[in-house]
């Protein structure tokens, strides 16, 4: 059977499945897979607490836009009522529209997920020469999925160990690229807080680096705010038991919550947070020649074209863009 310009995308972030729609728009059987229970990977919007649900962002909580590229992207989606503008900077505004996820970051992951071929909940084991094909991509079910082409967006780390098998020469460099942590708490409030302008906060050299109030930002209709520790602190304390950590964020948080308390919280862990360089190529491809015809492996996500939802965003097209240069050219 052939496999021709079918297209295994790894990773249903921003990344991947703006990838993933480029190359269904061109024409390519394309299947999205992701490990984790929904789309969206650090787009991430978790909710909390039954009848009264208080919504987090919990990875991503704004983004900013720079290039006319992406603001292309953005005005499909704000045209769409996916994201809106919460503000223009959280001290003094610098004019530079910080925009979200109207229900969340995650529903822009989920309008882009539409009409795709996407499966979560399937962990991707590895990636190798293939029989039928250029590339398997194997499940950790065995389940073998053959392609012509390849995207693998995960973080850097990830990514490798999923090339063990699959016999390429990948720059060490890009290879051993590393990743600030973030330690979280995801606060229920029993009344709505005063958090910074807008409801952000934001300070690099302190407990937390961030910290967003998803009531005043308008995703949450329970006062619900998401503290982020800076990767200083996450560093120092990952080795600290939950509870442990937990605790300590939470006696942390109090200082910012004078005249409210927290109802109920939760703690979470980004071991992958923000990379801590970035690689000069807004992708990286690997093209083989197999007996099955070409096979291209493009390395995509925010490590590549910078470490934010915009970086994402613009490394997804590029990988998308040269899948398909390098299958026409051969
Ligand atoms: C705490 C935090 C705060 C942030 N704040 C901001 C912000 O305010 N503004 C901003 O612009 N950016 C922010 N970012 C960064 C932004 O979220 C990321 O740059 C962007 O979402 C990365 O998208 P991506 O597609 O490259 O990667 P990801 O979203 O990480 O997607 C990779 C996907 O690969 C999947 N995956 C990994 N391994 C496998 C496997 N073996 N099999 C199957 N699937 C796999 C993962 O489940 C994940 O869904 C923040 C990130 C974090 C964590």
């Amino acid at each position: 059977m052939s496999h021709a310009r079918r297209v295994v995308i790894i990773g249903a972030g921003l990344s991947g499945l703006i990838a993933a729609r480029d190359l269904a728009f061109h024409g390519f059987d394309v299947t999205v897979l992701d490990k984790g229970r929904g789309v969206g990977g650090r787009l991430a919007t978790r909710r909390v607490g039954s009848p009264a649900t208080a919504v987090f962002d919990h990875g991503a909580q704004f983004f900013t836009v720079r290039s006319p590229e992406f603001a292309r992207d953005v005005d499909e989606w704000t045209r769409a009522g996916v994201v809106r503008e919460w503000c223009r900077g959280f001290g003094d505004d610098d004019g530079h529209a910080r925009y979200v996820g109207v229900d969340g970051m995650a529903s822009i992951a989920k309008h882009l997920a539409r009409e795709l071929d996407v499966r979560t909940n399937t962990l991707v084991f590895a990636i190798r020469r293939g029989g039928s094909s250029p590339w398997d991509v194997v499940l950790d079910d065995a389940t073998v999925l053959p392609a012509q082409a390849v995207v693998v967006t995960c973080p850097l780390p990830q990514t490798y160990s999923l090339l063990v098998s699959a016999e390429l020469e990948i720059p060490p460099a890009l290879l051993t690229a590393d990743y600030d942590r973030t330690l979280a708490l995801l606060a229920v409030l029993d009344r709505p807080a005063t958090i910074g302008r807008h409801g952000g906060w934001q300070n690099p050299n302190a407990t937390f680096s961030w910290i967003g109030d998803n009531y005043a930002k308008g995703v949450s209709v329970v006062p619900a705010v998401t503290f982020h520790a800076s990767p200083q602190w996450s560093l120092d304390h990952w080795d600290d038991d939950n509870a442990h950590a937990h605790a300590a964020l939470k006696l942390a948080a109090a200082d910012f919550l004078a005249n409210c308390s927290i109802v109920t919280s939760e703690f979470k862990r980004w071991r992958f947070a923000t990379p801590t360089s970035i690689w000069p190529e807004p992708c990286h491809v690997v093209t083989i020649d197999s007996m099955q015809g070409p096979g291209v492996i493009a390395l995509a996500g925010d490590a590549f074209a910078g470490p934010k939802v915009e970086g994402a965003a613009l490394s997804g097209a590029a990988a998308a863009e040269r899948v398909r240069a390098e299958l026409a050219a051969h």
